[in-house]
C-alpha cells in the first residue's frame, strides 16, 4: 500500500479541534439500538395470558421438555441448519452455552474422546484472527491455550488449520463465526466448511465451535448460503465434530433472548445428560412468547428485514465517510460486510493502539486495540473494530470522522 504523507501540523490542529468539541460517543460493542429493540415491543406483552405450549405443556411450571419448546425449535431449525430433533432451545444466550460446552468438555469425556480435556497434558484451541474477544476470554479463563490462525475472505486459512490439527493432538477445537463473522463480516466458503468437516485431526474429540450468531443478519438482498456443517461432518464420517450455537439476542431482545445448541444425536445425548444436573428446564414462557411473536422461518426473515432497514444506512454511512476521508490515501483499508454487526478497519502497522488512545482522549470510545486477537495482542497493532449498530446515525458519523482524525494524527506522529 503506498501511503500518502500526512501533514503533522494540520493533523494536530484537527485533533485539537476534535478534543475541543467535548464529544462523548461510543462505537465499542455490537449492541442493537433502541429502535431495533422497539421492533420487538410486542414481546413485552406476549404471551398475553397464554401459557399452554402447542403440545399442552403448561409453560409456567417445571417439566415438559428440557429440549425447549418444539414450536420455537422449528422456527430456528432452518436458519441454524440443524434438524429440529437435534436442536435445543435453552438458556438466554449463546455465550453461556459455549461456556458450558467448554466446561463440560473439560469435565466429561466427549463422544469419541478417550479422556476428559481436563486430564490432557495440554488443551489448545485455534482462534481465527481477527475474531471475537469473548471466545478468547472464555477459553483463556479455563487455561486453554489460544493459537492464532489467519482469517481470509473465505474463512480461516485452511492450509494452516489442516496442518496444525493433523500434527497436534493438544488442539481440541476451533472457534468459528461462519457467517458475517465478528469482526470482518466474511462468510466461510463451501470449500472451507467442507475442509473443516473432513480434515484429519490428531485429537479424536476435536470440536468445531460453530457460533452462527449472525445466521439471519443480512444487510443486503444478496444473502450468501452457508454450507451445512452438521451434514458435511456426518458425510465425512465426523458426525460428532460440530457444536452449533445461535441465539435470538440480535433478533429480538439482546437482554432477554433464547439460546440454541445443535449437534449430532450423540452430542445432544451427552449434553442433555449433563445439563439435567444443572437445570430442571429452560424458561418456557420466554420461548412461548418468542414462538408466538416470530411464528416461523418466514416470520424471522420479515423481522430481520426491518433490522436491516435500520442497520444498512449506518453501515453505508461508515463506508461513505471512510471512502471520502481515506479512500485512495493508502492509509487504511476496511471491510464492506453484507451482514452482521461489525466493520474491520486496518490501519498502518503499529498505530491501532495509539488511534484508540487518541480517540478515547477525544471522547470517542472504540473497542480496545488488540481485542480482536488472543491475549489482547494484535502483533501488527493494526486492527480496529467498528460497531455501527448502537448510536444513531448523526453520532455514528461524528464518531467515524473523529476516528479518521485520530488515525491521521497517529500516522503523522509515527512518521
Ligand atoms: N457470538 C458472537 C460472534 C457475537 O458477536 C456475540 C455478540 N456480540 C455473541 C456470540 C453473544 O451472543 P449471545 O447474546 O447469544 O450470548
Amino acid at each position: 500500500m503506498t501511503t500518502a504523507p500526512v501533514d503533522v501540523d494540520s493533523a494536530r490542529r484537527d485533533y485539537a479541534a476534535l478534543v475541543g468539541r467535548g464529544l462523548s460517543l461510543d462505537i465499542t460493542r455490537g449492541k442493537p439500538s433502541p429502535r431495533q429493540l422497539d421492533l420487538s415491543a410486542d414481546l413485552l406483552t406476549l404471551p398475553n395470558g397464554r401459557y399452554k405450549a402447542e403440545d399442552g405443556t403448561d409453560t409456567r411450571n417445571y417439566g415438559g421438555g428440557a429440549k425447549g419448546l418444539p414450536e420455537l425449535r422449528r422456527v430456528f431449525a432452518e436458519a441454524l441448519q440443524v434438524p429440529v430433533d437435534q436442536l435445543l432451545a435453552v438458556g438466554n444466550s449463546s455465550l453461556e452455552l459455549m461456556h458450558d460446552a467448554v466446561v463440560q468438555s473439560l469435565l466429561s469425556v466427549l463422544p469419541g474422546g478417550e479422556r476428559r480435556w481436563a486430564d490432557e497434558p495440554r488443551v489448545a484451541m485455534l482462534c481465527p484472527v481477527p475474531g471475537y474477544d469473548r471466545h478468547f476470554h472464555l477459553a483463556q479463563r479455563f487455561g486453554i491455550e489460544l493459537i492464532q490462525v489467519p482469517m481470509t475472505e473465505a474463512g480461516p486459512d485452511m492450509d494452516v488449520v489442516e496442518r496444525l490439527v493433523a500434527e497436534d493432538a493438544g488442539i481440541k477445537g476451533i472457534w468459528c463465526v461462519p457467517k458475517y463473522s465478528n469482526p470482518t463480516g466474511s462468510t466461510f466458503s463451501d470449500d472451507t466448511v467442507r475442509r473443516l468437516a473432513g480434515m484429519a485431526t490428531a485429537a479424536p474429540d476435536f470440536r468445531i465451535f460453530w457460533d452462527n450468531a449472525y445466521a439471519v443478519h443480512h444487510l443486503t438482498d444478496d444473502e450468501p448460503v452457508l454450507a451445512d456443517v452438521l451434514a458435511l461432518c456426518a458425510e465425512a464420517g465426523n458426525a460428532d465434530r460440530a457444536f452449533v450455537f445461535g441465539s435470538t439476542s440480535k433478533i429480538t431482545l439482546a437482554g432477554a433472548g433464547v439460546g440454541f445448541f445443535g449437534a449430532s444425536a450423540a452430542n445432544i445425548a451427552w449434553w442433555s445428560g449433563l445439563v439435567a444436573k444443572r437445570t430442571i428446564g429452560p424458561d418456557k414462557v420466554n420461548q412461548l412468547r418468542h414462538a408466538l411473536f416470530l411464528k416461523d422461518a418466514d416470520g424471522v426473515r420479515a423481522h430481520m428485514r426491518k433490522h436491516a432497514e435500520i442497520l444498512a444506512p449506518k453501515f453505508a454511512a461508515v463506508d461513505r465517510i471512510l471512502t471520502e476521508e481515506l479512500g485512495g490515501s493508502g492509509l487504511a483499508s476496511w471491510t464492506r460486510p453484507a451482514g452482521g454487526y461489525f466493520i474491520t478497519l486496518t490501519a498502518p502497522e503499529g498505530t491501532a493502539k495509539e488511534i484508540v488512545r487518541l480517540a478515547k482522549e477525544a471522547g470517542v470510545a472504540l473497542t480496545p486495540a488488540g481485542a480482536t486477537h488472543p491475549y489482547g495482542d494484535d502483533p501488527a497493532d493494526a486492527t480496529i473494530r467498528i460497531a455501527p449498530s448502537f448510536p444513531e446515525i448523526g453520532e455514528l458519523e461524528e464518531a467515524v470522522r473523529g476516528l479518521v482524525v485520530c488515525l491521521r494524527l497517529a500516522v503523522a506522529e509515527r512518521a
